[in-house]
């Protein structure tokens, strides 16, 4: 769709002739968050010629380090479990894709959903919950640790990105958003709805990839999951409208139709009350007392599907021994580190000096991948 005047994408364009305020204009509901009130960077940067503020944000996430790491950290799953299964980088993308398809119905801003989702995760140490658990026992006395936080510290001066200062300079949005990931009352009103989207994407696409993952590494069968409401649904569904279905094929039916029916009816339940609610802006939306969230019956089916996730699959006794194993490697490593600071490559010795020993142990553990923290730890134990 082209606008009725054609914007000139180049730099120096007025806020009225600018190409991304034009488009937001056409395409979005008067209660997105529209580049064009965007309360700006920490450090002053002139506008980009044809990217807007978060999809310059989105970009700055997308080439950070620390983003790429997220293809070598696990979701729930390890690596020596095998390869289908989802890592902290997939399960990123999924979420982003999910998020941009509700926030696209709902006239929303997905240049700033994509940027949300893909810093979502960022912050998340080698070995998922197991990694950020142990690490947080380790600086206990200290502030503790957690990958929410993380991932503003990385945002704001780990990455490397300009001469003059750390950082990659994002948006006041995608930080406030990040923000609420540690404490959503913290701000004193309702975030935005862009980030309570991506919060509702987030549930949504886990429920569903961990079901999958679970069922493919026979970890739990169909059967048991079939008295769950939101598993017995999909396999009525599955059973309606196919016929003579494999084993394989049945457990991606369901885990498609668990995804379609979430992001559908939050689409509806959601798009029903914002029209009631007829917002005039984003600030009008964030003071109401409308949330994005699922309809209570489908909310209810996610709680009993989430229940069973987290005894049958994330406290799965071959789960538990992986995850014990891990944190037990963090703990040495964090010690050793503590004891012998040289031991840090030599860039980390200056911010050592800035925050500590203990952060910066913290800090270096949670960058690594999974497979360099087995390797690291081989290393400094030297074990075979
Ligand atoms: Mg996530």
């Amino acid at each position: 769709m082209k606008p009725s005047t054609t914007p000139s994408p180049i730099a120096g364009a007025t806020p009225e002739e600018n190409w991304v305020h034009q488009r937001e204009k056409m395409l979005l509901a008067p209660f997105a968050m529209f580049s064009a009130q965007s309360r700006g960077r920490q450090h002053l940067e002139a506008e980009h010629p044809y990217r807007g503020p978060f999809q310059r944000d989105r970009d700055r996430i997308l080439h950070s380090s620390a983003y790429r790491r997220l293809s070598g950290k696990m979701q729930v799953f390890t690596g020596e479990m095998g390869d289908y299964h989802r890592t902290r980088l997939t399960h990123t993308q999924e979420v982003a894709t999910i998020a941009r398809t509700i926030g696209r119905s709902l006239c929303l801003n997905e240049d700033l959903i994509e940027a949300l989702a893909l810093m979502h995760d960022i912050g998340h140490p080698p070995y998922g919950h197991a990694g950020e658990d142990a690490l947080n026992e380790c600086v206990q006395d200290e502030g503790g640790f957690s990958h929410n936080q993380f991932a503003l510290t990385i945002a704001n001066e780990l990455e490397v990105r300009f001469k003059d200062f750390p950082g990659l300079n994002l948006t006041q949005e995608v930080l406030a958003g990040q923000t609420c990931r540690i404490d959503k009352n913290a701000a004193g009103q309702r975030p935005l709805l862009e980030v309570q989207l991506v919060d509702a994407a987030d549930s949504t696409t886990y429920d569903a990839h961990d079901t999958d993952d679970a069922l493919k590494l026979g970890l739990v069968t169909i059967e048991q999951m079939s008295k769950l409401a939101m598993i017995q649904e999909s396999i009525h569904y599955v059973r309606r409208n196919y016929t003579a279905l494999d084993e394989d094929f049945m457990r991606q039916a369901i885990v498609h139709r668990l995804i379609e029916r979430q992001v559908t009816s939050l689409i509806s339940h959601c798009a029903g009350q914002l029209k009631d609610f007829q917002f005039e802006s984003y600030a009008d939306a964030m003071s109401s007392s409308f949330v994005i969230e699922h309809a209570d019956e489908l909310a209810q089916q996610k709680t009993e599907l989430e229940a069973f996730l987290y005894q049958k699959v994330y406290r799965h006794p071959a789960l538990i021994t992986i995850r014990q194993q891990a944190q037990g490697r963090l703990k040495e490593m964090f010690a050793q580190y503590c004891q012998k600071p040289e031991l840090f490559p030599p860039k980390y010795q200056l911010r050592a000096k800035e925050i500590g020993i203990p952060r910066m142990a913290v800090e270096y553990l949670a960058g690594m991948t999974d497979r360099f923290c087995e390797d690291a730890y081989r290393e400094m134990f030297d074990k075979a």
